[in-house]
């Protein structure tokens, strides 16, 4: 499925311009949107999803204006929003089964084959004839996952959905999603954590106060970053003057002294060694330094 976002901007009316001119494109994979809070990741979710009109600006899928396609839209798409919860007593099976009718899946049968196929998938068969509200924290997420998932939908929308889970769910939860991502849909997932974007996003956008300042392959931020983060070993008095004077990503007490990461444009003053950039470098490079040496400039 084809995602173009074309001049989009949304105007809250108490005045907040939550989203300022975005223009992205994507398509079949996974898509990461990542940014800090209010940088305007729900905002755009819920436009996608048709949930909120944009002030202006248009999203095509496949070519077509979702905005005049809405009913077609909204049959070919899942949607977990960020603060998914239940207010049921509904069985896990039950409540996904009531899913499936939502989603349009009249043939009991094959709806029941498919609510077990999923709980399967997701990790909670065995919790199938669990009340629902009465799962983990974890187990709520990865049914939340599974009510996005049933009835088939080509686009997959999901709204911060690692929050609040420990590491080992969110482990759980991104090989879920990237198993999906193998099977000709288009997933959208928006993360203020770094490390939800991992190397199966095939593409990935950086918002930052509603402005999209990077969009493309998540190699190609890392690559940005190349030859900016360094590391130094330094004593407890060079250590207050570089504090000052870069930007430091990490401090770690040895012997005698500190030995630290820093980004910067310029190579430093002391003695360093080079460091290959992961993604969270990348991200702090580009978020905490490269922006605000553009914004001061
Ligand atoms: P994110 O999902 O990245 O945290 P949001 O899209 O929720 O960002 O918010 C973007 C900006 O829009 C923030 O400044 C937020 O306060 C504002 N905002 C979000 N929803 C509303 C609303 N309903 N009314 C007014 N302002 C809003």
């Amino acid at each position: 499925m084809k995602i173009e976002i074309q001049g989009l901007n949304k105007i809250y009316p108490n005045g907040n311009h939550a989203l300022k001119d975005i223009n992205l494109e994507f398509g079949t994979g996974m898509f990461g949107l990542l940014g800090p809070n209010g940088a305007g990741k729900s905002s755009l979710m819920r436009i996608l999803v048709t949930l909120m009109k944009p002030t202006s600006g248009i999203v095509l899928v496949e070519g077509w204006d979702i905005q005049k396609h809405r009913k077609e839209l909204r049959s070919m798409l899942g949607y977990l929003p960020q603060d998914f919860r239940f207010f049921t007593s509904l069985k896990t099976w039950e409540f996904l089964d009531y899913s499936g009718s939502l989603a349009g899946m009249k043939n009991k049968k094959l709806r029941i084959a498919e609510v077990d196929r999923l709980l399967d998938q997701v990790g909670l068969l065995e919790v199938r004839d669990r009340q629902a509200n009465r799962l983990s924290g974890g187990m709520k997420r990865r049914l939340g996952i599974a009510q996005a998932l049933i009835g088939n939908p080509r686009i997959i929308v999901v709204d911060e959905p690692t929050t609040g889970l420990d590491p080992d769910e969110r482990i759980r939860f991104r090989n879920i999603l990237s198993h999906l991502s193998q099977h000709e849909v288009t997933i959208i997932l928006s993360t203020h954590i770094v490390g939800d974007i991992s190397s199966t996003c095939q593409g990935m956008a950086l918002l930052n106060r509603g402005e999209l300042v990077f969009a493309g392959a998540p190699e190609n931020l890392v690559k940005q970053a190349e030859g900016h983060v360094f590391k130094l070993n330094l004593t407890p008095s060079e250590y207050e003057v570089v504090k000052e004077r870069y930007n430091v990503i990490s401090t770690i007490p040895v012997e005698d002294g500190w030995e630290v990461q820093i980004v910067s444009d310029d190579v430093p003053d002391y003695s360093y060694s080079q460091i290959t950039p992961n993604i969270e470098d990348a991200y702090v490079y580009y978020m905490e330094h490269k922006l605000q040496a553009d914004i001061s400039e």
